[in-house]
């Protein structure tokens, strides 16, 4: 670092710098090198590679990797399942290439899915795992609504939108001074990257809005996100909405740890799927072939 006229060096030089001109314009350029980068690398990989990458992206996605000195860290295991799921590893949790979820009967799901990259292990209904993402998901929403003072219930009946067919159960509700009655409902999508990164955008968008189509009127929030993190529009509205009021100096820290609960529920509940998906039925006996 070259010495600047009128500048003491003998203390605090590097606060100097890093809150002056020289070091503004620096991180402007930088900003335009590191946009023209990510342009570049997503034109030079195909259409599913650049959609996959978009979907495990922003400040959403990858939010677990924060840690708050406070919760139990997330297991290597764990890490390392989400890690290489995210890279697009065919085999993210390696095992044998025959999902072992289990029903209730212990009996394993069965299905021979390859090399698929996680795919059938995500989708996968047998033995309750999708419906524990959701729900871990919706807890962690509920847990940070409770850092931020807003008192809520978790699946709660609305006859106003029960139909003949189906009574309505709300994931989170609660009743706000502005907006009155809020109910949010927690979705989560697996989008195909094949057919590119707006096909995938596309995608949470059409779940969005086939909510609103389930629940019409105001007071519902989609809260829906991408099984590799990637967060709706009505999401990132419904956490700003929530943050709206407090002091200014405190919102992006309430933002932060409301993304970091999210994504850390939701990437220990997919490592848990592939992992367990992965894991190797048992056998009946030591088959040992000696010589
Ligand atoms: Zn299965």
């Amino acid at each position: 670092m070259a010495a600047r006229k009128g500048v003491d060096s003998r203390t605090g030089m590097w606060e100097l710098y890093v809150g002056s001109e020289t070091s503004k314009r620096q991180a402007a350029h930088s900003a335009k090198v590191y946009s023209t980068a990510v342009k570049q690398f997503h034109a030079s990989v195909p259409d599913s590679v650049s959609a996959a990458v978009k979907m495990n992206s922003g400040p959403e996605a990858g939010a677990f990797l924060s840690h708050d000195g406070q919760t139990v860290p997330m297991s290597d295991e764990h890490l390392r399942a989400t890690l290489r799921h995210r890279q697009g590893d065919e085999l993210p949790a390696d095992g044998t290439g025959i999902c072992n979820h289990k029903r209730a009967n212990k009996a394993i799901c069965g299905k021979l899915h390859g090399r698929d990259g996680g795919e059938h292990a995500l989708n996968c209904k047998i033995g309750g795992v999708v419906e524990k993402r959701h729900n871990d998901v919706r807890d962690a929403l509920r847990d940070w609504l409770g850092t931020v003072n807003v008192s809520c219930m978790t699946e709660q009946e609305m006859p106003k939108w029960h139909t003949a067919e189906e009574k309505a159960r709300l994931d989170v509700v609660y009743t706000d001074a502005r907006l009155g009655e809020v109910c949010v409902d927690v979705s989560l999508v697996n989008a195909v990257t094949e057919g590119g990164a707006k096909r995938c955008l596309k995608a949470l968008e059409r779940r969005e809005k086939s909510k609103h189509v389930r629940y019409p009127g105001a007071g519902l929030f989609a809260f829906v996100l991408d099984v590799r993190g990637r967060w709706g529009r009505e999401a990132h509205a419904f956490v700003q909405s929530v943050v709206g009021t407090m002091d200014p100096l405190k919102r992006a820290d309430a933002i932060k740890d409301c993304r970091r609960r999210v994504s850390r529920a939701l990437h220990l509940a997919t490592a848990e799927q592939l992992m367990s998906a992965a894991a190797s039925p048992p056998v009946m006996g030591d088959v040992r072939y000696g010589r």
